[in-house]
Formats: C-alpha cells, structure tokens, sequence
C-alpha cells in the first residue's frame, strides 16, 4: 500500500509499468494528485475504470482529516491535522497584505510529529519526536490548505518553520520541494521556500550538495556558545565554531545568501555586548537576521520577552555595525500559532 501523494512521476511511471499500464497515465495522476489536490482517489475522471479500482485496491491518496481551524485576528489560521495513523500534527497560515505586488500567503508546514532536539524555549520540543513526515504528509499540508482556501489566493510561499527539524528528515523535505515546485504540480517557486534548522552541521554540507535555490535559515537564537548551550541543547554536539564554518562553507559553495533567527529574550540575549559579539560572528557573511520577539511558551514561562522600544534599539544597535536585520512581524499569538507555539496535540481541542 504507497501513498500516492508521496510518488513522484517516476515511481508514478514505474508502477504503470507493473500494472501494464500506459506510460501517459502516470502523468494523469500527477497531475490530478499534485495539482489538481484531489482528496479522493475516485475524483480521478479519466484514467478508466480498471486503472481506477487497481489504484483503490493498491494505493492511498494520503489525505489528512482536518480536526481544528483557527483564525487569529491578524487573518493567520493554524489548522491541526490529523495523519492516517492517528498522530497530529499542524501548519500556520500567514497572509501578507499591504502593497498588492507584495500579497503573499505564506504556509510555515511540519516536517516531523514532534522534535527530538529540545530547545527549551520551544513548545514542539517539548515532547520529543514521535516520527518523520513522510513526502505526501509534508506536501499534503500545502494541499489541504490550498483546498480550503479556494482558488483566489493559493500559497506562495512555503517555509520550513512548523514543528519538527527539517534537517533529520531531509530526505522527505527535499522531495517534498522538488513535488511543490513542480510546474505539473503546485508550481511554488523554488526562492519562495524556506528551510530553517537548529543547525545539524553535517546535514548543511549535504544541503550544499543539492544545488537548490531554496533560503536556508539558522536558528541561531544566541551570540556565544555558553548561552546557546542552555537554551539549545544541539549546540553541546555542534558548536557555534562549527556551524559558522558549516554556514561559510555553504555560502562558498552555494554563493547564496543566509537567513538567520535569533528569539530576543529579555535579560538574557539582548544586551549590548551581544550586538558586538553578532557582530563578530556574522562578519563577512551575506546575511540577513531575524529578530523574533520570543513568543511565550507553557513551560518556558521564565522567557519574557523586551519591550517593543527595546528591540527596536537592538535591531538599530545591529545595524549600526554593519548587521542587517529586522523585527520578524509576530503573526498568530492569540492562536498559539507564533513560532515555536505549535504542538500538534489534541487535548488543545476544546
Ligand atoms: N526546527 C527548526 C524549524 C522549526 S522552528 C528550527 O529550529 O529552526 C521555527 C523557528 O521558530 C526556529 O527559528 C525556532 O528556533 C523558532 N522558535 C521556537 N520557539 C520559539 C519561541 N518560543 N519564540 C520565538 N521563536 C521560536
Ligand atoms: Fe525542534 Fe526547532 Fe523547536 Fe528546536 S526550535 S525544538 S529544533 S522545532
């Protein structure tokens, strides 16, 4: 039994041939599948009848239940999505409004149940990994989103900010942005994704390898390694050393610009001489660094974050000295559904 949402026209092509089907067929499916977002394998009008109970008898579409829709007041939504085992998991919504040529809908979509790497300003990690997506669950995610919202304003942009690290199910992640960018398929421009890491060193070098035009992102989130340490548990196997050398090598290689997150926690990340010591850090790098005001997170009450002036000061602080930032608009807190808000549990359905 294969999900059908996780074949891409290859293997689609290779199971026609088992079934002593013609090649053209395998095309249909894709197209129905990853383009056209059926949610049944039935809806599929044109490829006979015979084809049609084989793929019923042999296949799942991979189609996740929708178990809660929330709309925040800024327009966000965060769905929770209940996968064909019984696990949840969700995505966000975010809407870009303002000048038209600049509307945009942004999915932040889950690449696992769960995150093995506890950080502990983050809610996802606070429960440990329960399993990767597979390719279908992880494209799926844009699909129904997509289905619910209509033709009018699909999603545009997908980035890898959901629960789990995209980095440890890379396999999945990358297939599941070779089938989004697919023309035959949602056609989602290959810039307009975003994978965002903890920062697996030796999974940034195999990213290198792939010659995409995706935007990598670090969680960077502290200047030194003694604070990184306390507040992401990763940095103890991959040290900042190391992963500034990681990020280097991939702009070498890669000749792309970096994003970098860095969560403002007050009294803790946002002092003065933390703005030198980024400074330090990111001298020489194309880059650009997200300041995101840490969003509150049960468990992790003792992380406030700055005041608005504050961060506004820090952010002009970095640029002063050559560091080119901004405030990362904070987007769905009303819905937990800000980053590192996401849990994917069904005791929050009320
Ligand atoms: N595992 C990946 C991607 C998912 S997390 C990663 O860590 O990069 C998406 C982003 O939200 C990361 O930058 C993460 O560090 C950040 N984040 C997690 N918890 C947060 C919180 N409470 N406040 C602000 N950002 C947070
Ligand atoms: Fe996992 Fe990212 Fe959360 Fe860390 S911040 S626990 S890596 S999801």
């Amino acid at each position: 039994m294969s999900e059908l949402r996780s074949c891409d026209l290859r293997s689609l092509e290779e199971m026609m041939q088992q079934l002593q089907q013609p090649s053209f067929r395998a095309k249909q499916i894709f197209g129905w599948v990853h383009q056209k977002n059926i949610t049944d394998i039935t809806q599929m009008s044109n490829i006979g009848k015979n084809l049609l109970a084989m793929l019923q008898n042999e296949h799942t579409l991979g189609v996740m239940q929708l178990e809660k829709r929330q709309v925040s007041a800024d327009g966000t939504e965060k769905y929770l999505f209940r996968l064909s085992d019984g696990e949840f998991i969700e995505c966000v919504l975010m809407r870009y409004r303002g000048d038209m040529s600049k509307a945009r809908n942004t999915l932040c979509v889950s690449s696992q149940v769960g995150c093995a790497m506890g950080c502990i300003f983050c809610a996802t990690g606070q429960s440990g990994l329960v399993r990767n997506l597979s390719v279908g669950e992880i494209v799926g995610q844009v699909y129904e989103v997509n289905a619910l919202l209509g033709e009018k304003m699909p999603v545009g942009n997908v980035v890898f900010m959901g629960m789990g690290e995209p980095l440890l199910n890379l396999d999945n992640v990358l297939k599941a942005i070779e089938l989004l960018n697919d023309v035959q398929g949602q056609n989602i421009g290959i810039r307009r994704m975003t994978i965002s890491t903890c920062g697996i060193v030796p999974q940034i070098a195999r990213l290198a390898q792939a010659q995409k035009d995706f935007v990598l992102a670090i969680s960077l989130h502290a200047p030194n390694d003694e604070l990184r340490s306390q507040i992401m548990p990763i940095n103890e196997q991959y040290p900042l050393a190391m992963l500034m050398n990681a990020c280097r090598e991939y702009q070498r290689v890669t000749k792309k610009r970096l994003s970098f997150e860095y969560a403002l926690i007050k009294g803790f990340n946002d002092q003065e001489k933390h703005i030198k010591q980024l400074e330090m850090l990111l001298k020489g790098l194309d880059c650009h660094l997200n300041v995101i005001p840490v969003n509150p997170v049960a468990g992790a009450g003792h992380f406030q974050k700055p005041s608005r002036e504050y961060i506004s000061r820090f952010v002009q602080g970095l640029k002063k000295v050559g560091v080119n930032a901004s405030i990362r608009e904070e987007k769905g807190k009303d819905i937990d559904g800000a980053c590192g808000q996401l849990r994917g549990k069904i005791k929050e359905l009320s």
